[in-house]
């Protein structure tokens, strides 16, 4: 690359964003430079594990049967876990692995690296080992990006650079990430032979598990999560930072805990750890998308602009980055001027129903934020099922009875009916 060159759109970060805007820019001609600070795509980069097709097939029809993914998910499962054991609801639906399968499992690695192998296959220019440290300013209007004493000038240039952008902060956008807005995660990848997956979890080879577990952290808000691919098991945490700071515990030793627990260590017994990573995660759902997500000669997508959706029972990040890169590429397809890229680009994420699906679902930080949600209604459940399921052949005590002793040693009858208000305002 020489130290000053043009193109039509710079790209500030491959990760599923800046791969799928690259790849349909260039696939339109467009000139493209996509610069990555990682060695490769993806070394930096920290996923749960679950990639929905369906945008993937934005970019491309087929696409997703050429993508490096794990298995296709058959089995949703949500897990509340209590200190000894857990619930677990399974729902089957060998529909969701027909013809086009709903989603699959995903190693982001290999495919972030596939994907913007992708992209260069397709015309972009793919630059790896640089880090952006500068957006270059004229006229009130962004040009180019600066790497070191490098300098390359685009008429328009994207952040895809993930969560607290760097760029989106350099260029006003949006200002210093605080811990009430995101959430932190920390995941491990448990290598197992493929038969012990599909015999532990019930699956035939190609099918796969994503699983939701609520307490998965004794004491501190969030959720653990839990994926299966080929030969390996994802799964982590995602915590409030501000809990986590005040509980003075460690993510990792929550790590080790959750993964300890006697209805989790059963699952990966005789597993080894092959990656161990932690990351930033968008938390506010819409609240969280800057009030602008442009200015004049740059975009924002994927979680640069907040764009995650997490209801509890589906954390949607990827699909959303990657139909998030599909609208600024088709935004600066179809402006005539590049000042008229933001506007289309607005349009594009409205007519994608990006942007509608967020609004649709904006109460639900609200619901995730129930204090008990996590920590008290688990353990009401848990309890609940102990009691339905004991027999010591003495006397029952009658079931409604019981039952109500046991919600009421958790929650008064006012907390439920504030709590279960709340919640159906926020959904
Ligand atoms: C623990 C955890 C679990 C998750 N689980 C799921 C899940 O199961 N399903 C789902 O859909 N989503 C999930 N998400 C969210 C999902 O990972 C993100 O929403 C998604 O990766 C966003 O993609 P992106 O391309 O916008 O950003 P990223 O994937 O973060 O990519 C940004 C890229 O920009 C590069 N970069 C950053 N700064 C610079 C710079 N200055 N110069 C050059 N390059 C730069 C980075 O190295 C990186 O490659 C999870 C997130 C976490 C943390």
């Amino acid at each position: 690359m020489s130290a000053e060159e043009r193109f039509d759109a710079i790209i500030v970060g491959a990760g599923p964003a800046g791969s799928a805007c690259a790849y349909v820019l260039a696939k339109a001609g467009k000139s493209v430079l996509l610069v990555e600070r990682g060695d490769t795509a993806g070394s930096k980069n920290v996923t749960g594990g679950r990639l929905y097709t369906y945008a993937l097939e934005l970019v491309e029809p087929g696409l997703f049967a050429q993508a490096p993914l794990e298995r296709k998910v058959v089995r949703e499962q949500i897990m509340m876990l209590s200190s000894t054991g857990g619930i677990t609801v399974d729902y089957v639906n060998y529909k969701f692995g027909e013809n086009v399968p709903q989603s699959y499992t995903v190693l982001r690695a290999p495919f972030d690296e596939w994907f913007a192998g992708q992209a260069e296959a397709q015309g972009a220019m793919f630059a790896a080992g640089i880090l952006v440290d500068e957006l270059i300013e004229a006229d009130g209007r962004i040009v180019g990006i600066k790497a070191g004493d490098d300098e390359m000038f685009a008429d328009v240039v994207i952040a895809a650079d993930g969560v607290n952008s760097f760029i989106a902060q350099k260029a006003g956008l949006i200002s210093d990430i605080t811990a009430h807005a995101v959430g932190v995660g920390a995941k491990e990848i448990i290598q197992l032979p493929p038969e012990v997956i599909q015999d532990r979890f019930n699956l035939s080879e190609e099918e796969g598990v994503a699983r939701v577990v609520l307490r998965a952290s004794a004491g501190v808000t969030g959720g653990g999560f839990f994926y299966t691919n080929k030969d390996s098991i994802s799964l982590g945490l995602v915590l409030n930072p501000e809990e986590l700071g005040r509980s003075g515990k460690k993510i990792h030793d929550l790590l080790q805990d959750y993964k300890l627990h006697p209805a989790i260590y059963p699952l990966i017994k005789d597993g080894t750890t092959i990656e161990y990573g932690a990351h930033l995660v968008p938390e506010l759902g819409f609240h969280g998308v800057p009030k602008k997500l442009y200015r004049d000669g740059l975009v924002l997508i994927g979680d640069a602009a907040g764009m995650v959706i997490n209801t509890g029972t589906i954390l949607r990040g990827i699909d959303l980055a990657i139909v998030s890169g599909v609208a600024a590429a088709r935004a600066l397809i179809e402006a005539s001027e590049p000042g008229k890229v933001g506007p289309a680009y607005l349009q594009q994420l409205e007519q994608l129903q990006l942007l509608p699906t967020m609004r649709l679902y904006k109460g639900f930080h609200e619901l995730m934020s129930l204090p008990r949600m996590f920590t008290t209604y688990p353990d009401m459940a848990n309890d609940m099922m102990k009691f339905m399921f004991s027999v010591d052949g003495n006397l029952p005590e009658r079931m409604d009875k019981g039952m109500l002793r046991v919600l009421k040693s958790h929650v008064t009858l006012g907390q439920l009916v504030a709590d279960g208000w709340k919640g159906f305002k926020s959904i």
